[in-house]
């Protein structure tokens, strides 16, 4: 007997009749000989009304007060559905996250799972019961109770998925478990079709993609939970509350997918950037600045860190918005210590597009810049990582931005993963006969499984990389205009050189820096043309090459929402003494260039401190 996790999003049970028709699928799911588990999130706008109403009485409310608070509205949402499943004629109970065993650490309003015992809800089923659990909370080891953050019930869905994965009796019956994330939309769309009309749903896509799109303001599930069902080896359906159809799955990645370079476009408006300039370039700085802002748990996105001048760098990094003052406020003594200046931008939107194919396939930072110079867009800021491409443009530029890249990658045409090609398309065909079936063939390590449950969300940091054949080329005082980017990668690619990170900050008033990195044999032919190019563009403007360098990545979940990585990655670095050259982030990856004769032994630091031996 296979165990389905159905979540609930708060628009799926905002009326009687829409959580009647919940009750409806959850008993479905039952007579076709599952378990099921539901987790409901609050109705409707219930959490903001809740909000709304702390502000009433307090500007500043304790956080733990509004936990309190905020965890009702689920406590609501899995009582009503109870009883609509009781009214149907089948056996139904409702739990909140603290009766259910729901642990996690003491962070008010941000709580992350520690551990989940299924003791109470593996009785539960077993004696027939349909189980409802609210989503979002839990309960501290002090027994307070504790919210996961907005949106957090995808993340105790999956984490409920995750955890009766692993248990014995689930384990007995041929640990077969599934999640179904029920929302509003028919499942994850090649980007917002609220923004971009001609945008289609999307059949499958890898964690890794997901996690990327959804770190970048593809709202469809929480990045949390995400990361929770690679981890766990979870297959997830994001599908419509409003009909049976066949939503998107989230997968682990197929050879299929590597096919289509890019999968998806997203949209974050809400970003603000940050600038540190005149940043003392020796080891150990990105790590105090880093820790500083990790110490007040507050994620980090895009990371651009610059090769500098004179001893200088400019280190560039991007977070919400809502972030911004207490960034800063946790940044100008660090700046005023090491002698650098800080700043925030507000009016600033990321775009970016992602795909694992870029693993394979050359062309998409051209292909990307070239359909944003069409449009005469300005980029202020520019991160690679190796399965998306991301630039922060201004936030009027953002809407137009997003639909050049998306036309520009023809995301609006059929094709593999995006519904079948008119002709037929072999592959997606295949894919299509459920491949959720083949993940849970696989056997899970238990013991693999269980160590990582100890400790649920524990970074997971899933490996360690060095390169030491690539080299960077930095243009400095290039112009800050329109189109710069194109025309420099387009003679790069034209050279035949292939470019593998991107990082672009803007240094000072109408001037960028940007910085690339090549594999070694092609360094002298990018270097040459693109000497050509920046001469033409301005004479001004300079370019140098380093032999000496080589990269090293830390590939793993959660780089942001766990700011922890940068953190224990710099820290290790710094350690050592060893300088960082550049930085370059995203969700599943970060990579740093460092001096080539620390390769080995930055590496050796970094399986250190990530315990990978
Ligand atoms: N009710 C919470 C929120 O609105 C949790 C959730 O919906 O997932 O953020
Ligand atoms: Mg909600």
């Amino acid at each position: 007997m296979g165990v389905v996790v159905q979540k609930f999003g708060g628009s799926s049970v905002a009326t009687a009749e829409r959580i009647k028709e919940a009750a409806r699928k959850a008993i479905r799911a039952k007579a076709a000989g599952n378990q099921v588990i539901v987790v409901v999130s609050a109705r409707g706008d219930t959490t903001d009304d809740l909000i709304d109403m702390a502000r009433e009485i307090s500007e500043n409310p304790p956080a733990r007060e509004m936990d309190m608070l905020l965890a009702t509205g689920e406590q609501i949402s899995i009582a009503l559905l109870a009883m609509a499943v009781h009214a149907l004629g089948e056996p139904a109970i409702s739990f909140t996250g603290p009766q259910i065993g729901i642990v996690t650490d003491s962070t008010h309003t941000k709580a992350r799972i520690k551990k989940i015992d299924t003791t109470k809800i593996r009785a539960a089923l077993e004696q027939g019961n349909i189980v409802i659990v609210a989503g979002f909370q839990g309960m501290d080891e002090r027994y307070s109770i504790t919210t996961l953050g907005r949106g957090g019930s995808d993340t105790t869905a999956v984490a409920l998925a995750a955890a009766m994965k692993i248990d014995p009796t689930v384990k007995a019956n041929g640990g077969k478990v599934s999640c179904e994330i029920y929302t509003d939309v028919d499942g994850v769309y090649t980007t917002d079709p609220r923004i971009v009309p001609d945008a289609r749903k999307m059949d499958s896509i890898s964690y890794d993609e997901m996690l990327e799109m959804a770190s970048m303001g593809a709202g469809v599930m929480h990045s949390r939970s995400i990361e929770f069902a690679k981890k766990f080896d979870v297959p997830l359906m994001v599908r419509n509350s409003f009909s049976d159809a066949i939503g998107t799955w989230i997968l682990p990645e197929t050879d299929w997918m590597a096919e289509v370079p890019v999968c998806g476009a997203a949209l974050a408006r809400d970003e603000a950037r940050i600038v540190l300039d005149g940043v003392p370039d020796r080891p150990g700085v990105s790590h105090q600045i880093f820790s500083a802002v990790a110490a007040v748990n507050i994620p980090v996105d895009m990371i651009a860190q610059s090769v500098g001048e004179a001893g200088k760098a400019t280190i560039g990094f991007t977070v919400l918005r809502t972030d911004l003052s207490n960034v800063l406020a946790v940044l100008q003594p660090i700046a005023t210590e090491l002698g650098a200046t800080v700043k925030g931008v507000e009016d600033v939107s990321k775009v970016s597009v992602v795909g694992v194919g870029m693993r394979t396939v050359t062309g998409v930072a051209e292909t990307a810049f070239a359909a944003i110079a069409a449009e005469e867009i300005n980029i202020k800021m520019i991160t690679t990582g190796d399965i998306k491409i991301s630039v922060l443009v201004d936030k009027n530029d953002g809407v137009k931005a997003l639909k050049a890249l998306h036309a520009a990658f023809r995301l609006h045409e059929p094709r593999k993963g995006a519904g079948i090609s008119p002709g037929g398309d072999p592959v997606a065909m295949v894919f299509k006969s459920r491949p959720a079936l083949l993940i849970d063939n696989r056997p899970p390590d238990l013991s693999v499984l269980a160590a990582k449950l100890a400790g649920m969300e524990d970074i997971l940091v899933s490996g360690v990389t060095l390169n030491p054949e690539q080299c960077r080329v930095t243009i400095f005082d290039l112009p800050d205009r329109p189109g710069a980017c194109s025309t420099i990668f387009t003679a790069v690619a034209n050279a035949g050189a292939i470019v593998d990170t991107i990082v672009q900050n803007l240094t000072g008033p109408g001037r960028a820096e940007l910085s690339f990195t090549v594999p070694r044999s092609d360094l002298t032919k990018a270097l040459e043309c693109t000497q050509k190019i920046v001469q033409e563009m301005d004479p001004n403007c300079r370019v140098t090459g380093d032999a000496d360098s080589a990269v090293l990545f830390v590939f793993g979940v959660g780089m942001r929402t766990h700011t922890g990585v940068a953190r224990t990655m710099f820290g290790a670095l710094a350690q050592r003494n060893i300088n960082i050259r550049m930085i370059n982030s995203s969700e599943v990856c970060i990579g740093v260039v460092i001096d080539r004769t620390h390769g080995e032994e930055g590496l050796a630091a970094l399986k250190a401190a990530f315990t990978m031996g």
